[in-house]
């Protein structure tokens, strides 16, 4: 049976599909027509970022008033958003909304937000260019004694006062030893000399997010550090020349794994190769194991190997690339060569 209407109600996607920013938005999109549901707070935002589209004022009532238009426009089966809505919101609308068939529905956005119009590549750049910046900048600011968390606070700073509206995940400043956590978020740890440092961060520009990795020395650098660096910069490479449209997200992350397992270090990586970057910085596609979905010109992706060694610490590397007709544009542009600061 086909569905009468879906009902989006996460606010990256009815943002996506309309452009409203509000905090609260009921979204619901049937055949030829659509209306967004919002309260007092921002009906007039939400007419101004949205001319065009029916705005509906809803209250305390909320459930029955948008039951009750379901019932004007004679909605019998509704589609809604499975990986997003909560439990408790879905127990609510069946039973509120018991005449009406309700039907949880994966990744109703997912394809269309994977898929990167012109307008949305150039404000992701943007996103891309400030991480950058940051970057450039936060070199300045590593020394002995600074602890991760200082460098966390710094970056992000840095990112608001140039344009950022927030920081798009919690930094990852891991030193020394503590590299060998992929995701070692920022602690009160002060780098040292000799410490391989990793940071991972990004900004939200205009809504979309950026996401770099780089991996530095603080001073000299060890034979094995340099190795691992080495290893990690080819692995990087081999995954940008393996991005192109119609390979697999399963395809790309192989092409990285079986070059890191070949040089004898494949239990050291154990995440995937990259993510979709956009309005989440975590979307579609996938570039891992198990990873069906093919590459299409359009998308924005990281690619992101690592090699993590307990006790010892890790090296990560991390770009967003456009797929291109071709091949993948890379749009970070922060060095990656081997830096002892
Ligand atoms: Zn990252
Ligand atoms: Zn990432």
């Amino acid at each position: 049976m086909q569905l009468d209407g879906i009902l989006v109600t996460e606010r990256v996607n009815y943002r996506y599909l309309t452009g409203f920013t509000g905090s609260r938005g009921y979204l619901l999109v049937l055949k030829g027509e659509a209306c967004l549901f919002t309260d007092f707070r921002y009906t007039q935002q939400a007419g101004e970022q949205v001319p065009g589209l029916e705005i509906r004022e809803i209250g305390n009532r909320w459930v029955e008033e948008i039951h009750e238009y379901l019932g004007e426009k004679k909605v019998e089966e509704l589609g809604l958003e499975k990986d997003y809505l909560s439990y408790q919101l879905f127990d609510l609308l069946r039973d509120k909304w018991a005449d009406i068939k309700l039907r949880p529905e994966e990744k109703l956005t997912a394809a269309l937000r994977s898929l990167k119009d012109p307008e949305e590549v150039s404000v992701i750049q943007e996103s891309v260019d400030l991480a950058d910046r940051a970057f450039t900048y936060i070199l300045g600011e590593l020394k002995p004694g600074v602890r991760e968390r200082d460098i966390a606070l710094k970056l992000e700073f840095f990112l608001r006062e140039a344009g950022a509206s927030e920081r798009s995940f919690d930094f990852i400043v891991a030193s020394g030893k503590r590299g060998a956590m992929p995701h070692g978020v920022a602690s009160e740890k002060a780098l040292e000399e000799g410490d391989l440092v990793t940071l991972d961060f990004g900004g939200v520009f205009q809504g979309y997010c950026s996401d770099i990795t780089r991996t530095l020395s603080l001073g000299k650098a060890g034979d094995r550090e340099r190795e691992i660096y080495r290893l990690v910069k080819e692995g990087q490479e081999r995954g940008l020349a393996a991005v192109r449209p119609g390979v697999t997200g399963e395809e790309a992350d192989k092409v990285v794994r079986d070059f890191f397992v070949e040089a004898g270090y494949g239990k050291c990586f154990g995440h995937g190769l990259g993510h979709g970057v956009g309005l989440e910085v975590h979307e579609a596609p996938r570039l891992a194991p198990t990873a069906v979905d093919r590459l299409e010109a359009g998308m924005i992706v990281t690619v992101e190997p690592g090699i993590y060694i307990p006790d010892f610490g890790g090296v990560r590397i991390e770009d967003m690339v456009l797929v291109t007709g071709d091949g993948c544009r890379v749009l970070t542009g922060s060095s990656k060569e081997f830096m002892e600061l």
